[in-house]
């Protein structure tokens, strides 16, 4: 990657940097003298966040075990519970404090107080065992956005079982690879979901894959949307089955080092990967970045707008915040049902003072309109984060204006489903941000930027990203799949972990994501990111959206094909794609001009909503699709393919 710095230069023509708020600042959890000495002494620096945000059975004496890398264990002699740790202890002081605002979608509410969630786990729990799950048994969890799929996630913790939850937009089919995988003995479901006022049937889907699943013992099913449906023999009424159940049931003790879940990752690349995470490794990442890059107050009301069907759910809507005790929101539903100003409307209603969302779902808001968000007091925001894929700068500070009011900090984290919480992100008291870069490491987490040999690249520069020592909440294992674990995170780099994606440090050192290294382009000899040529398009005014890949070209290896999405009321035209080949050849340079580019109304996406380019390389150079099973629009791939066939022809 040697014209990167170029390209860089060109994303930061304005030059604009914006420092912490001074009142955000001296009140901040955590200043700058904290990355000084988590960098001298990691170990010790996790050591101390172990021990004073968990309250452990057993106290563990040993940080990190690396005698048998890449599998590498935490805490080894500590015993714990999360769901002790997330509930039972905050009764005392904080019994009655708010844990979820839930708000259905069709309109209902429910505010759930830590005790009511205590209460629920522990009759969930008895159910269980009830039902013959014990210690190391794995739990398919398939629900939408109800409290009781949080409440079944705390329920196996109590007692040791192994969560899987799917996200509820899954098929059958993925449903069912994902059972299969984990041998699961229990689902727990629904009747149904509401998804965009339409009724999503959970336990007609469920009963496609049980049929195909042996290993199901029992099936749970929570009644929401009151739909018809049909119960077998070994099918139950959740709210039956909890009915007659005691509230107490004994935390199991646990070793630090004993599975809590298996989540597939969003598939982004290719087959999804039975992620596995353990227990105090795990609690200790997702508690210690909870409250230091979202910088939580006892009063605050945090949002974070992700579906607990992905890992940001698991550790940023359930583990971290119900740990720290945090007063949350979950929203079942769409951000834009019935109206386009829903989340808006949340956030006003409930003096939402933290809202953590996908670049994804910015960029939606964008295309819906400035209206939306303008007709709502946001004023009580005061600090925005994003997650998932590279936010491109235009997207970037639409948020800070428009959402954020101007003044709040926003932190960009880059993480995975493997490092089981943030890694790269500003820390919002402590770090001055700069529009599309997710700045520097967390504290105590070795990061570096290296080249084809694994050498480190000198700042600044780019090439791919990697992490250089282990860290506690990253992840065991591949679920069954010692070998791909191996493969996929160790194999590349010599002792150091190889995430998949690019990244460039700028002169200050800042990390700025460059997307996935497999979508990387090398176009006439130029090593050219997708994310900066779509953040080149993006900010043109008549964009919303644009993924770019490289197609096979005879005369310069690769050509750069943009598949784009209009903002709403503007229309394609020629004059408008040779408007954007410019604005793309002004940003970056004639090297990164699109050959080619297509109008759509929509880009095939995962059902996390992540752009899937490798799909948009399929159909450039008119092969089979690949895998598609975690795709979330697939009429949306025929449509393109059609279009990108007559634009190949022009
Ligand atoms: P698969 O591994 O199956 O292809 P996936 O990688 O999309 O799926 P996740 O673990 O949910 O599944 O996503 C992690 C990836 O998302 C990262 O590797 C990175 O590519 C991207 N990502 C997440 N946050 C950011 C961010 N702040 N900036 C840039 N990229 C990000
Ligand atoms: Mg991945």
């Amino acid at each position: 990657m040697t014209d990167t710095q170029e390209t860089l230069e060109a994303l930061l023509q304005e030059d604009r940097v914006f420092h912490p708020p001074e009142k955000f600042a001296s009140e901040a959890n955590a200043g700058p003298d904290i990355y000084d000495r988590a960098e001298t002494e990691p170990e010790t620096f996790w050591m101390e966040q172990a021990l004073k945000r968990i309250e452990w059975f057993k106290k563990p004496t040993v940080g990190l075990d690396d005698s048998n890398p890449p599998f590498y264990k935490w805490f080894t002699d500590g015993e714990l519970n999360l769901a002790y740790n997330c509930l039972d202890r905050h009764l005392e002081k904080n019994g009655e404090k708010v844990a979820y605002h839930w708000i259905g979608e069709p309109g209902d509410t429910r505010d759930i107080t830590y005790r009511d969630l205590y209460e629920e786990v522990g009759r969930l729990a008895n159910a269980l065992k009830g039902l013959g799950v014990g210690r190391g048994d794995r739990v398919a969890i398939y629900l939408g956005m109800i409290p009781e799929l949080a409440i079944s996630m705390l329920a196996c913790a109590r007692i040791g079982a192994v969560h899987s939850v799917v996200f509820g937009g899954f098929s059958s089919d993925s449903l069912a690879d994902r059972i299969d995988d984990a041998q699961a003995k229990v689902v727990i479901t629904a009747d149904g979901a509401w998804r965009s006022g339409k009724l999503v049937p959970l336990k007609a889907n469920s009963d496609q894959a049980v049929a195909r699943c042996p290993s199901i013992e029992n099936v749970v099913v929570v009644r929401r949307t009151g739909n018809e449906i049909s119960m077998r023999d070994n099918e139950h009424w959740y709210q039956d089955l909890v009915a007659d159940q005691e509230i107490e049931c004994e935390p199991e003790p646990l070793n630090a080092e004993d599975m809590l879940y298996i989540l597939y990752t969003s598939g982004t690349t290719g087959k999804p990967k039975g992620i596995v995470h353990t227990q105090g490794g795990y609690l200790t990442g997702v508690a210690t970045t909870h409250d230091y890059v979202f910088d939580i107050k006892d009063d605050d009301v945090y949002w974070c707008a992700a579906d607990i069907g992905w890992v940001t759910g698991h550790s940023y809507i359930v583990y971290g915040p119900l740990n720290n005790g945090v007063t949350s929101i979950m929203y079942e539903g769409a951000p834009n049902h019935p109206g386009l100003d829903r989340l808006w409307q949340i956030i006003e209603d409930y003096k939402v003072n933290i809202l953590y969302t996908a670049p994804t779902a910015i960029r939606a808001f964008m295309k819906w309109g400035d209206e939306y968000p303008a007709m709502h007091d946001l004023s009580s925001l005061r600090l925005l984060g994003t997650v998932g894929e590279p936010i491109n700068p235009e997207a970037w500070i639409w948020y800070q204006e428009h959402i954020g009011g101007g003044h709040c900090p926003i932190v960009d984290t880059w993480w995975q489903t493997e490092t089981g919480s943030i890694m790269i992100t500003p820390l919002p008291g402590a770090v001055s941000t700069k529009p599309g870069s997710a700045t520097r490491p967390f504290p105590a987490v070795g990061a570096d930027v290296v080249d084809e040999e694994g050498k480190s690249v000198p700042i600044p520069g780019g090439g791919f990203l990697v992490l250089t020592r282990p860290w506690p909440s990253m992840l065991r294992t591949i679920y069954g799949d010692d070998q791909r674990y191996i493969d996929t995170y160790w194999s590349r780099f010599d002792g150091k972990y190889f995430p998949g994606d690019g990244c460039k440090r700028d002169d200050d050192g800042y990390y700025w994501l460059l997307g996935r290294v497999d979508d990387i382009m090398l176009v006439s000899g130029h090593n050219i990111s997708t994310t900066e040529v779509e953040s080149a398009l993006v900010y043109h005014e008549s964009v919303a959206e644009a993924a770019v890949v490289g197609r096979a070209d005879s005369i310069s290896g690769q050509a750069i094909a943009a598949f784009v999405t209009l903002r709403s009321g503007v229309e394609g035209s020629e004059e408008l794609i040779s408007d954007l080949r410019e604005t793309v050849s002004d940003r970056i340079g004639p090297i990164a001009k699109p050959k080619s580019i297509v109008f759509t109304d929509d880009l095939p996406k995962t059902r996390s909503g992540k752009i899937m380019r490798r799909l948009l390389r399929d159909i450039s150079e008119h092969r089979q699709l690949g895998d598609v099973t975690t795709l979330a629009n697939a009429e949306i791939v025929q449509e393109i393919a059609d279009k990108a066939a007559v634009s190949a022809e022009d």
